[in-house]
């Protein structure tokens, strides 16, 4: 038979009525045997996760400031989704531990861990699911990267002796036994990881939205959806701030090439957005994928003649870079100069004394530094065979006196990457969107 795993987001899970969602959707389909839930997202615009609420609340007690407050806050959440639902289940008895846990020296990446435990303990006793600790099943190593060989080793058997079973999103343990989380949004990536063990034959991402679209509907009124996308433009496109899916969520099913869908937990019928490996016939005809971008990166221009001729002049630019611990997003070149994009908080407490290596090592002509850019990529599989696409792009930008500070068409050829300026973002979106869609 067919095995689905269903992954179901905040916002799906943020009320008793949310869930009750949730469980129609998993019982409209046999095939829907793991199910992987997030914390309780929001459930109107300025109300607060329950992730949140148990950052803040561990940040108060190591801080051994009022915690009662926000333990309320918690507890309501639970008690208010038990009691609507009808169910039974202690859930004070767990929230008690957690939250003594807490006061008592937890580290951080429990206490956020325990949204989604509490979440999952709720909805297996909803649906009469097993439940299984992802703590048991899910392994990172000492250095806090998720382990992937430990894992495959010990979750596809504990899959087997369940029939049916939820486990939580986000967490696993390290070697030591403590918790540790995946960063923001990471129960995409569990939702993965159950996809690859489970040797399922379909990932489904539940979550607000009818799937990708093909700009952030926050910037953009009413995007066009993205139907098919492929594993490597997704990532591209998360990583970039289409927070819809989490940019990891790709790696665990890669391998296996399950296919995900991205689906609307308020419309199920909708199709939603696949994504899947490849899609045949590389280049379509009409245009781009996508667009997405985020805000506050510095970019820090070296220039000097005769760069182009000089042997090992990049590598003395990445020592510098490397000396300070910084990772870069993109470095696009020309012949007498580099660009690096680094993003605000990584660079900022260094900057100086970053620039005075560049100079002392790399000799250049000039170092200019420009912060609080925003950028944005144009992504699309297309686009390699399009002539006209960037000319459509920059004439686009230039009509909205948008000022582009940088440009890098990445060499995979599915990218072009634009920086402007923060102010300019939203505006920049628009306009790319409506010249290319
Ligand atoms: P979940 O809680 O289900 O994990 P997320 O909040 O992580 O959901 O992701 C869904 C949100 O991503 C949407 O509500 C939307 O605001 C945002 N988003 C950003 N870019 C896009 C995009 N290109 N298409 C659709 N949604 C997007
Ligand atoms: N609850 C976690 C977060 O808010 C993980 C997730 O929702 O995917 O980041
Ligand atoms: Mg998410």
């Amino acid at each position: 038979m067919a095995v689905k795993v269903t992954k179901f987001g905040g916002s799906s899970l943020a009320s008793a009525e949310q869930i009750l969602k949730m469980k129609k959707i998993v019982e409209a389909d046999e095939a829907r045997k793991f199910v992987v839930p997030s914390a309780p997202g929001k459930r109107f615009k300025d109300d607060v996760k329950v992730t949140d609420l148990l950052y803040s609340l561990h940040d108060a007690a190591s801080h051994f400031e009022e915690t009662e407050e926000i333990y309320r806050q918690i507890v309501r959440r639970y008690t208010d989704i038990r009691d609507e639902l009808g169910l039974s289940i202690k859930i004070e008895d767990y929230l008690e531990k957690v939250y003594e846990d807490i006061k008592t020296g937890a580290n951080e990446d429990y206490a956020a861990s325990r949204g989604e435990y509490l979440n999952g303990l709720l909805i297996a006793d909803l649906l009469g699911y097993d439940f299984i600790d992802a703590a048991d099943v899910i392994f990172f190593d000492e250095n806090g990267g998720y382990d992937a060989k430990k894992t495959l080793s010990i979750l596809p058997g504990a899959l087997k002796l369940h029939e049916r079973a939820v486990v939580p999103g986000f967490y696993g343990s390290l070697p030591n036994g403590k918790i540790r989380t995946f960063s923001r949004g990471g129960s995409d990536i569990t939702g993965s990881i159950v996809a690859r063990a489970a040797n399922a034959d379909l990932y489904e991402n539940w979550t607000d939205v009818s799937g990708f679209m093909m700009a952030d509907p926050r910037i953009v009124e009413d995007p066009k959806k993205i139907d098919v996308v492929t594993y490597r433009e997704l990532r591209e496109l998360a990583y970039m701030g289409a927070t819809v899916l989490h940019e990891d969520s790709i790696f665990p099913v890669l391998e296996a090439a399950i296919p995900i869908n991205v689906k609307n937990t308020n419309d199920p019928e909708n199709s939603g957005t696949m994504i899947i490996p490849a899609v045949e016939g590389r280049g379509e005809a009409d245009g781009i994928t996508g667009i997405a971008g985020k805000k506050n990166f510095t970019v820090i221009t070296i220039e000097k003649d005769g760069m182009n001729t000089e042997i090992g002049f990049g590598r003395k630019v990445l020592t510098c870079l490397e000396k300070f611990g910084l990772s870069f997003e993109h470095m696009p070149t020309s012949i007498d100069t580099i660009s690096i994009v680094v993003a605000d908080v990584r660079i900022r407490h260094c900057i100086e004394e970053l620039i005075d290596e560049i100079h002392a090592v790399c000799q250049p002509d000039s170092v200019e530094v420009s912060s609080n850019m925003a950028i944005i990529a144009t992504v699309g599989r297309g686009m390699i065979r399009q002539v006209g696409v960037s000319a459509k792009l920059f004439a686009a930008l230039a009509d909205s006196h948008v000022n582009v500070r940088m440009i890098d068409q990445g060499s995979s050829e599915i990218n072009i990457i634009v920086g402007v300026e923060n102010d300019d973002f939203e505006k920049a979106v628009k306009a790319i969107y409506n010249a290319l869609v």
